[in-house]
């Protein structure tokens, strides 16, 4: 369905948003406002209502009061209002692709081509859920009948982070929705526009007052608050690992489950029969999308030492061909880094593999951008899977090689490492790809890919990537918790 577009910004002016807390906007209790910023000029797009431990609570009491009547309907109810939002999604794909580009600094071919429409297909994926989620019923000895009831539980509390606001908005409040749940939905500080002006669409789309509540703020305050939040029954959270260790501790207390979606360090593994061109145009794209800030980044490329020459160089090749600038030109392919704070971070894991490896491409500057937090790609050869730029998530361009002899060493190398959340394999011979597929370590595997995800296929990692699951059946799960009833038949 298509609707007229909304007009595109030309000279955007910022704007104040309260939080969305039981169906309206509404300015924090304190008063306070924090400014979000254009990472590609590093000027304010934005206001946001500043949430605290008190905007917290009315939330999570409107999610909390919502929840009978929601949880009461039909799945075909809740289908209906989801469907309506996909809807609207598209009917303004346009707008939310731009605050998306303007805040999040991803360039607007990608916020247009890949974000909104993936917004779309997620939504409409889980409203078909809404009609599925049903029990089983069990043969136990003795004179019963056992069957188990799938409930919701109750509000959930997500918390997302900012390298994909709409999407991941969508990805924690879809699934929970559709399952009869209630949603306070706390977005990263850092880039949240597009997910602020959905809850104008959720308010379009019917979807009853406190049922989905948006709560702008600090994650040390707004996130912090809604995990230790005693009305909140599950924390939902994507992010760093380090606040995902934060947060698991935290929830602890009230004893709530947490679904963890973390970082990553994820492997992309080149045999020596690859087809060249197809193993370096996946290198570059599993590194160089979204300016690297991807929890999938292939950011370790293992290549077969036969092979490592030509495919470094093709590689390279790609990396002169990024277009770095500013992300609202049609024409730009990587834009701006996320905050000043993440470019120091990305250059400084630049200097220290300048100081441990041979940096073969970038690592300079980009000059007449100053004004963005702009990082290049980078490329380091001779990478040893012991150094930091090979353990630790940069989340930025950044390409570690690494070479090996034969695929035992490649394995290993690949699974040494504390991440588990990603990995590619890329050969002809799918005996070999097949093994690679079960050994690895890690909870997505792609052969002779990088980086394709469906709200039909579940997403998550295993060791320091996290816990539980997104998309398909298995996050339905991660909604729900299970009843098991006995009926007496005598
Ligand atoms: P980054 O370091 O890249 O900003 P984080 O993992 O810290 O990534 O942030 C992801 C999300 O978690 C954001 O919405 C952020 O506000 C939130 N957050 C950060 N710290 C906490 C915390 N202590 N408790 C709850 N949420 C938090």
């Amino acid at each position: 369905m298509t609707q007229a577009q909304p007009q595109v910004i030309a000279d955007y002016k910022p704007e104040t948003w309260g939080a969305f807390i039981n169906g309206e906007y509404v300015a924090a209790a304190s008063g306070r406002t924090f400014p979000t910023f254009n990472p590609g000029n590093g000027e304010v797009v934005g206001h946001l209502a500043e949430c605290d431990d008190e905007d917290i609570d009315r939330a999570v009491r409107a999610a909390v009061a919502a929840f009978p009547a929601w949880k009461k309907k039909t799945g075909a109810a809740r289908a209906k209002s989801l469907m309506k939002l996909a809807q609207l999604v598209e009917g303004h794909g346009a707008k939310l692709a731009e605050l998306e580009s303007l805040n999040a600094g991803k360039p607007i071919r990608d916020s247009k081509a890949i974000d909104a429409v993936t917004a779309i297909d997620a939504l409409e994926y889980f409203a078909g859920m809404a009609t599925k989620i049903q029990g089983d019923t069990i043969p136990v000895p003795g004179p019963y009948i056992n069957m188990t009831l799938r409930e919701p539980l109750g509000v959930i509390g997500g918390i997302i982070p900012w390298n994909y606001p709409l999407l991941q908005a969508i990805w924690k409040i879809a699934p929970a929705i559709a399952a009869g749940n209630t949603v306070v939905l706390k977005p990263a500080e850092q880039a949240c526009l597009s997910v602020m002006y959905l809850g104008k669409l959720i308010q379009e789309a019917g979807i009853p007052a406190g049922v989905v509540n948006i709560v702008p703020g600090y994650g040390a305050v707004a996130g912090l608050a809604l995990v230790q939040h005693h009305l909140v029954a599950k924390v939902m959270f994507t992010g760093s690992t380090e606040t995902g260790k934060r947060i698991a501790a935290e929830a602890a207390a009230t004893l709530k489950p947490v679904g963890l979606e973390l970082g990553g360090k994820s492997a992309v593994v080149v045999y020596e029969d690859a087809p060249i061109d197809q193993a370096a145009s996946i290198a570059a794209m599993s590194i160089f999308s979204n300016q690297g800030q991807v929890c999938t980044a292939g950011s370790r490329l293992f290549l077969h030492e036969k092979i490592h020459d030509q495919v470094l160089e093709k590689v390279i090749e790609a990396a002169k061909k990024v277009r770095l600038g500013y992300q609202m030109d049609p024409v730009t392919t990587m834009g701006p880094l996320i905050s000043a704070k993440q470019k120091d971070r990305v250059l400084g894991y630049i200097a220290s593999g300048k100081k441990d490896a041979k940096l073969v491409y970038g690592g300079e500057e980009p000059k007449g951008l100053e004004k963005g937090f702009f990082v290049g790609p980078a490329i380091f050869d001779q990478v040893q899977n012991s150094m930091r730029i090979a353990r630790e998530e940069i989340f930025g361009p950044v390409l570690s090689v690494l070479t090996f002899k034969d695929e035992g060493e490649a394995l290993a190398l690949a699974n040494d490492c504390p991440f588990g959340l990603a990995a590619s394999v890329i050969t002809r011979d799918v005996g070999r790809a097949m093994r690679a597929a079960q050994a690895f370590e890690a909870g997505n595997v792609w052969v002779n890919a990088w980086g394709a995800v469906s709200s039909m296929a579940p997403y998550g990692g295993y060791k320091n990537s996290g816990y539980g699951r997104e998309m398909g059946f298995a996050v339905m799960r991660e909604v729900t918790q299970e009843k098991s009833v006995w009926v007496n038949v005598r």
